[in-house]
C-alpha cells in the first residue's frame, strides 16, 4: 500500500505515526492538522548531552565536582514514592547495572499515573550530588521507545516545544520531526525571492526546518528573525491597510472653527490655555476640518489638562450641528467629567445628559430615545454607551478616556457610521498612560499621536518615598500634621475583589487609623460597591473640606480633583501595578502645594521591588510607561492581549524594534502601491493577512 499524500490539512488522525489516542489529544490542544504542527514552535532548546551510564553520571559530578552538570542518561524505574511537603514531589527510583538516581518531579502530581516501576525512562537534566545521593530534579523524560532510533551518542540541540498534560515535548517532537520534510517542502512563500534576499530573509520553508530541527544557534536566529519579520510585516500591512480604507474610502462631517467658535469657547473655560495645549486644540481642529475620520491618539500625563482639549473637539461638532460623545473607564470618572462640563457649559444652549450602566431603567430609555432623536448634543458615558441598542442620531466627534481599559473592538462600536453612508465618527482617544514608542507602532500604527508635556501653571511636583511597613505610624503622624494644617489626603489599600470581606478590611483598617494616628481626623471610606449617589455625596464633602482624610480602593485612581488635597499613603503598594501607582500618586500635587505620595510596603516578589523603586525614582508618566514594560514585558501591557489581537509567537518587544520598523516601512510602501493588496502576486501575503487579523482589525469591512 503506498503512502497517502501528505497536505498541509491533513488530520492528525491520519498520521500513521500518531497512534488514535495520541492523536485525541494532540487535537484537544490544537494541533489538528499538519500545518498546525509546522507552525507549532519550539519556545525553547535545550543543548542535550550524549547519553551516559548512571555510574558514569557520579565521575562527572563528585566527589570534586561541586556544580550541576546537565545530562542525559537512561534506566529502569525501580521505586515511585509520592512525597509531602510544601510542594506536592513524586520521587521515583531509576536504575542501571552501574548505579541508581534519584529523581523528583515538583508540582506534577499527575506523574504518578503515567510513570510506573519496570518502565525504562530515558531522562536529561541537571544532575547534583545530593549526600551520596545523585539527583535530579523535573527532568525532561519520555518512555524509552524500543522502536525510537538509538541515541547518537553525539550533542545536539533539542527543540522543546510548548506542550500539555498529556502530550509531552517530546511527544510532540517526534510528531514533527517525522512529517517535516514533507510539511515544509508544501509551503509557499509569500515574500518574493528578490525582496528576501535584499532584506537577508530566509525562505520560509528553511526557516521553519531549521526551528525544528536546528543545527546551532545562529541558525535558530536567523530562523526566527523570518518568522518574526512575518509577524511584524503582516500586522503592519493590515494596519497600513486600514489606514488607506480610512483616509480615502471614509468620510466623516468637517466640522469648522470659526474665530467666533474659538471666542466663544475660550470664553467657557475658567483658565488659559497652555501654548502647549493651545498647539494640540489645532492638531485637533485640522484634523476635524477636513471631511477624512480623525483617528488621534492625545496622550498626557495625569492632571495634564486633556479633558478640556477634547471638549473643545467635542464643542466643535455640536457648534457644527453634530451630536459628540465622551466614553470614561469608571462610572465614578464619567460623573465627574460630566459635571466638570456641565459646570463649564452652564447657561449655554448645549444639551448633554449622563449615561451609565446603573441607572434605572426609565432614566435610561429616556436618555436612548433623547440621542436617537438628535435632543442630545453631547453624551458622556461609561461602557453602556457601548451596548445593543444605542444610537446616535448625527454623531460626528466620540472621545474615548484612558484608552488602556478598552480594546480594539470596543472603539470600533463608537467607529459606526450612519446605515447606508460611508460618513464615520471623528475619533479621539486620550490617555495618561503614554505609549511606549517601541508599541505606538505596532496596534497603534493608526494613530496620530498628540502629547501635552509637562505641568499645568500653578502645580507642584509630587515627591515619593517608600517606607517599610514597620514605619507606617510615623507616615500617618505626618498625615495628621498636615490634616492640622488644613491640608487633605488620602489613604490607599488593595483590594482583590470589591467583595464583602473587603468592605470589613477597609472599615478595619480605618478603625485602626481613627484609634490611631489619625484620632483627631474626620475619615471615611470610599469603593467600587457604594452606589453613585453615595460616592457623589462622598466627594462633594471631600470636595468641600468636610472630610480630611479619605480612604479608598483604587476608585479614586482616575480623575480625582482636589487641589487641597496633598498626601497619598498607599498601603502594600508592591502590589499595585506601575501605571497605577503614577495614577494614583496623579491625585496628590494638583494645586500649589507640594505633594506627598507615601508607599507603605515590603515587597516580597522582585517585580514588586522593581517597581517601587521605579515609581520613586520618576515622577515622568512617558519613563514610567517604559519602565513598566521593561518589568513586565509587552505581552501583558496595551499591546496584544487587551487589543484582542493574537499576540506574536517569536516576534517580541522592545527587542525586536528595529525589525518593527522595517517591516512598517515595507507595509507602508506596499499598501500605497497595491492597498488592497489585489495583485496577484499580492494574493498570498493577503490571504495570510485576513486569516490572521483580519477580524481582530476589522478588515472584512475594509475589503
Ligand atoms: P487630565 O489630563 O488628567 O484629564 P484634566 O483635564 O482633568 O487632566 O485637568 C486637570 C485639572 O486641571 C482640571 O481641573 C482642569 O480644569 C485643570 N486645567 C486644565 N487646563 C488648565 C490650564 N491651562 N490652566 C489651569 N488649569 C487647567
Ligand atoms: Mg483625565
Amino acid at each position: 500500500m503506498s503512502k497517502p499524500t501528505l497536505t498541509l490539512t491533513t488530520d492528525v488522525l491520519e498520521l500513521p505515526h500518531i497512534g488514535k489516542r495520541h492523536a485525541e489529544a494532540f487535537r484537544g490542544m490544537g494541533l489538528r492538522c499538519v500545518a498546525d504542527l509546522l507552525i507549532h514552535l519550539p519556545h525553547r532548546y535545550e543543548q542535550e548531552e550524549a547519553e551516559l551510564s548512571i555510574g558514569s553520571l557520579a565521575e562527572l559530578v563528585g566527589p570534586q565536582g561541586t556544580s550541576e552538570v546537565q545530562v542525559s542518561t537512561r534506566g529502569e524505574v525501580a521505586r515511585v514514592k509520592r512525597g509531602f511537603g510544601r510542594k506536592p514531589r513524586l520521587e521515583i527510583q531509576l536504575e542501571d547495572d552501574s548505579g541508581r538516581l534519584e529523581i523528583v518531579f515538583f508540582n506534577q502530581p499527575w506523574l504518578q499515573r503515567r510513570i510506573h516501576p519496570g518502565q525504562v525512562l530515558r531522562v536529561a537534566g541537571k544532575v547534583r550530588l545530593h549526600g551520596s545521593a545523585l539527583q535530579m530534579a523535573n527532568p525532561r523524560w519520555e518512555q524509552d521507545d524500543p522502536e525510537a532510533p538509538a541515541p547518537t551518542g553525539d550533542s545536539r540541540l533539542l527543540p522543546v516545544y510548548p506542550a500539555s498534560e498529556s502530550v509531552s515535548s517530546m511527544m510532540i517532537a517526534r510528531a514533527i520531526d517525522a512529517i517535516l520534510d514533507d510539511a515544509v517542502a508544501l509551503l509557499e512563500d509569500h515574500l518574493p525571492d528578490d525582496y528576501r534576499r535584499e532584506r537577508g530573509l530566509l525562505r520560509l520553508d528553511e526557516a521553519y526546518r531549521i526551528l525544528h530541527r536546528p543545527s546551532d544557534r545562529d541558525a535558530v536566529k536567523a530562523a526566527r528573525r523570518r518568522i518574526a519579520f512575518d509577524e511584524l510585516l503582516l500586522l503592519q500591512l493590515g494596519v497600513m491597510m486600514k489606514r488607506h480604507h480610512r483616509i480615502k474610502t471614509l468620510h466623516a462631517p468637517a466640522l469648522p472653527l470659526t474665530d467666533e467658535l474659538q471666542q466663544r469657547m475660550a470664553a467657557r473655560i475658567p483658565f488659559t490655555l497652555t501654548p502647549n495645549q493651545r498647539e494640540v486644540v489645532s492638531e485637533i481642529a485640522g484634523d476635524l476640518q477636513r471631511g477624512v475620520p480623525m483617528n488621534r491618539l492625545l496622550q498626557g500625563d495625569v492632571g495634564a489638562g486633556k479633558t478640556v482639549v477634547g471638549l473643545q473637539a467635542m464643542l466643535m461638532a455640536v457648534a457644527a450641528g453634530h451630536q459628540a460623545t465622551l466614553l470614561a473607564p469608571t462610572e465614578l470618572l464619567a460623573e465627574q467629567h460630566a459635571m466638570s462640563i456641565e459646570r463649564m457649559l452652564e447657561g449655554s444652549r448645549v444639551r448633554l445628559a449622563l449615561l451609565t450602566g446603573s441607572m434605572a431603567a426609565r432614566e435610561r430609555t429616556r436618555c436612548l430615545e433623547a440621542m436617537a432623536a438628535g435632543e442630545l448634543d453631547i453624551v458622556i458615558g461609561t461602557h453602556a454607551l457601548l451596548s445593543k441598542g444605542v444610537e446616535f442620531r448625527n454623531l460626528a466627534v466620540a472621545i474615548i478616556d484612558e484608552q488602556h481599559r478598552f480594546g480594539v473592538h470596543q472603539r470600533a462600536v463608537l467607529r459606526q457610521g450612519r446605515p447606508g453612508t460611508d460618513d464615520v465618527p471623528h475619533q479621539l482617544v486620550m490617555t495618561a498612560t503614554p505609549i511606549p514608542r517601541t508599541l505606538s507602532l505596532t496596534i497603534f500604527g493608526d494613530l496620530d499621536v498628540s502629547t501635552i508635556h509637562g505641568r499645568l501653571p500653578g502645580r507642584s511636583p509630587v515627591s515619593t518615598r517608600h517606607v517599610n511597613g514597620d514605619d507606617g505610624e510615623a507616615v500617618y503622624v505626618e498625615l495628621a500634621e498636615r490634616v492640622a494644617r488644613g491640608e487633605q489626603g488620602f489613604v490607599v489599600v488593595p483590594v482583590i475583589d470589591e467583595s464583602e470581606s473587603l468592605l470589613k478590611d477597609i472599615g478595619t483598617h480605618m478603625a485602626e487609623l481613627q484609634a490611631g494616628a489619625l484620632a483627631d481626623c474626620r475619615i471615611e471610606s470610599m469603593h467600587g460597591r457604594m452606589d453613585r449617589e453615595e460616592r457623589e455625596a462622598i466627594m462633594e464633602r471631600f470636595r468641600d473640606g468636610a472630610i480630611d482624610v479619605l480612604v479608598a480602593t483604587t476608585v479614586i485612581e482616575v480623575g480625582i480633583d482636589v487641589p487641597n488635597a496633598t498626601m497619598i499613603v498607599i498601603e502594600q503598594a508592591d502590589r499595585f501595578g506601575l501605571a497605577q501607582l503614577h495614577q494614583l500618586r496623579g491625585r496628590v500635587g494638583r494645586g500649589e502645594k507640594p505633594g506627598l505620595c507615601v508607599l507603605i510596603a515590603d515587597p516580597v516578589t522582585e517585580d514588586g521591588e522593581a517597581r517601587l523603586e521605579a515609581i520613586v525614582s520618576t515622577d515622568d508618566g512617558f519613563r514610567i510607561a517604559e519602565l513598566d514594560l521593561e518589568i513586565r514585558g509587552p505581552g501583558e501591557l496595551v499591546g496584544s492581549r487587551q487589543s484582542g489581537l493574537p499576540p506574536f509567537q517569536v516576534a517580541s518587544l522592545p527587542r525586536d524594534f528595529d525589525l518593527l520598523r522595517a517591516a512598517r516601512r515595507d507595509a507602508e510602501a506596499w499598501i500605497d502601491g497595491d492597498p488592497m493588496l489585489q495583485r496577484p502576486e499580492h494574493a498570498l501575503i493577503r490571504r495570510r493577512l485576513m486569516k490572521r487579523h483580519g477580524e481582530a482589525l476589522g478588515l472584512v469591512d475594509v475589503g
